[in-house]
């Protein structure tokens, strides 16, 4: 059974504004991860099948790994195309904004879809939403915005409408978002919709095969090097961090999406709670954040450096140099000892 999450009220707005746009945007956050591009293909496919013109515009460049989904060769580069995707911004009547809460997690583009004339609808499910749509449908106990995009599309009565193509974009945003249904995926309705996207014809372990198997060598002497020269143990507080600069990520010929993934590894150590991971680039530090149990890693993250995300997988950004970032990390985690230590696993 697969029950009615999203309220009927926001469902028929959504209908209603979709049947009257011509020319529909879907923007989605910086860096796109697996579920950002899932929903938001998986979406475009489903509205260029009710015969709708959609540009997708990412802020940046996708991870190599997502470069077989179909139709991605379509997505406009906000970074690459800058003049072209502020007409597309200026002509849309119509933005979705997918798997991002507030404006800023879309860098430069922001201010294009703030400014942009179009009605704006936001599917997301981080938690504290902003108010720049006109409609806002956010529900944080989602496990990934492809299953509300899933969820969003047959209660507008379109499941006849999806594609395979479309289901596979989906499949991969949920199979991403939960480490492929290994956490924030105990829902049984997850396992209804992937029932019904293997109806449509989804390979399930062919798409975790072309997402998981199909990184770089140099990408994996990285992992190597980050793990064995570049990963500190903290046991007095279940934390392991590791930190890799600018230098050191050149020096592996790093591109974007390698070292997706390293921060999961430490919570594979046994009483291992916390896990951290910074990775330097021109202008910031990039700290990413894991959690076991009930440590709240978004917390952490929101009070530590102005980041979020959910209870178990965080992130945000130091404009600090990595020392300092460090260093602001092992004063917090001093501050979080007692938590750390009580965490139940
Ligand atoms: P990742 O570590 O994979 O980059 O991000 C994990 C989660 O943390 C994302 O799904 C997102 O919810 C959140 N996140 C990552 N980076 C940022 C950031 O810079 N700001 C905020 N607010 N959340 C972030
Ligand atoms: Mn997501």
């Amino acid at each position: 059974m697969i029950t009615k999450i999203i309220e009927e009220d926001l469902i028929q707005k959504t209908k209603s504004y979709i049947l009257n746009a011509s020319d529909i945007v879907i923007v989605t956050h910086t860096s796109p991860d697996g579920d950002a591009m899932g929903s938001s293909l998986g979406f475009a496919h489903f509205l260029r099948s009710i015969d709708k013109s959609v540009t997708v515009i990412v802020p940046n460049s996708y991870p190599k790994f997502l470069k077989w989904m179909p139709s991605v060769a379509r997505v406009v580069n906000f970074e690459e195309e800058r003049e072209r995707c502020e007409r597309v911004f200026n002509e849309a009547d119509l933005i979705f904004a997918l798997d991002f809460n507030v404006l800023t997690r879309i860098g430069a583009m922001a201010a294009f879809v703030a400014d942009a004339k179009a009605t704006k609808i936001l599917v997301d499910h981080h938690l504290y939403p902003g108010n720049f749509a006109d409609v806002i449908i956010s529900y944080p106990n989602i496990s990934s915005t492809s299953e509300m995009i899933f969820r969003l599309i047959c209660r507008m009565g379109y499941f006849t409408e999806m594609s395979k193509a479309c289901a596979e974009c989906i499949y991969t945003g949920m199979m991403t978002d939960t480490g492929a249904f290994t956490y924030n995926s105990n829902s049984s309705e997850i396992y209804s919709i992937i029932s019904e996207l293997l109806k449509k014809g989804v390979d399930k372990d062919a798409i975790y095969d072309k997402v998981n198997n199909n990184h770089s060598l140099s990408r994996f002497q990285l992992l190597g090097y980050a793990l064995n020269n570049k990963m500190r143990v903290f046991p007095e507080y279940r934390t392991v961090l590791i930190t890799l600069t600018k230098e050191e990520l050149e020096k592996f010929s790093h591109r974007k999406g390698d070292t997706e993934g390293f921060v999961n590894m430490p919570l594979s150590i046994e009483n291992i709670v916390f896990s951290a991971f910074f990775t330097e680039d021109a202008e910031k530090v990039k700290v990413s954040f894991r959690s076991r149990g009930d440590f709240p890693a978004n917390e952490f993250s929101a009070k530590v450096y102005g980041g979020g995300g959910h209870l178990n997988a965080a992130g945000g950004e130091s404009y600090r140099s990595m020392e300092e970032t460090v260093d602001m990390f092992e004063k917090a985690l001093a501050e979080y000892q007692t938590m750390l230590l009580e965490t139940k696993l």
